[in-house]
């Protein structure tokens, strides 16, 4: 339902977990963060109100990079285990959504029949299986990889261990909008998440990925072929 994203300077779980606050007006039942810290990947997780949340995050998360979620069930009841991130059995990855993965059906029974434990009742958890198990040298070569065999509608954020430095993101029928900051970077698919943070966005187009650093944004199609988006200035009503 409403995905947040940050990388820059600052501990990434309190501006997280403002950012979804700001997104609550859009229904949700169950909310989750992701940060990147120094030994690995700290997912917060649960069924209920970004408040709680908020209090079931540990003082110690701490961490510059990182993605949040406030999830409207499609597969699976709301409950703790279905609520996004997603990750990889190893925790190397982790992926939040929004939207319906047609496929998913197909793509879990393909990856259990490969030996995967897929532990929650979503679409969304194919997602961050294919991005860990494929070959592709680069974060955005592994994406591109998973999203070649996704069929339905996402706006996905997504981090990974062995790529400290950078969020992928990607678009196709469902917002999401890249906030420029002073040496950080947003997202969110909405601008509510974005306005306190930066008025300088750039508005992602179905079929386009991006990856966000501290110092800047890329944009691309699937293919990696560069579209060159530059962001811009937001139009305030007067
Ligand atoms: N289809 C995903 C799920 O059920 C994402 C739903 C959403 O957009 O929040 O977990």
């Amino acid at each position: 339902c409403g995905i947040v994203g940050y990388v820059g300077g600052q501990q990434a779980a309190p501006l997280l977990l403002e950012g979804l606050s700001r997104l609550e007006h859009r229904g949700y039942d169950s909310a989750g963060v992701a940060v990147l810290a120094g030994a690995g990947i700290k997912v917060a997780k649960r069924a209920g109100r970004v408040r709680d949340l908020g209090e079931s995050v540990p003082k110690r998360f701490s961490g510059k990079l990182g993605i949040g979620h406030t999830r409207w069930a499609t597969h699976g009841p709301a409950n703790d285990v279905n609520a996004h991130p997603h990750s990889d059995a190893k925790g190397d990855v982790a992926v939040v959504h929004n939207g319906i993965i047609d496929n998913a059906a197909t793509l879990r029974k393909r990856l259990a029949d490969d030996g995967v434990d897929l532990v929650s009742d979503t679409d969304t958890e194919v997602l961050a299986h294919l991005i860990a198990r494929s070959g592709a040298d680069t974060l955005e070569g592994k994406v591109a990889d998973a999203l070649s065999v996704i069929d339905g509608t996402y706006g996905i954020a997504v981090m990974h261990a062995d790529f400290p430095d950078r969020l992928v993101v990607a678009r196709n029928g469902s917002p999401l909008i890249i906030g420029v900051g002073e040496k950080e970077m947003h997202v969110a698919s909405d601008l509510a998440a974005l306005v306190r943070y930066t008025t300088t966005v750039a508005h992602l187009d179905d079929g386009e990925l991006a990856t966000l650093t501290a110092t800047g944004f890329t944009t691309y199609r699937a293919d990696l072929t560069a579209t060159d988006k530059a962001a811009a200035p937001i139009d305030v009503d007067p």
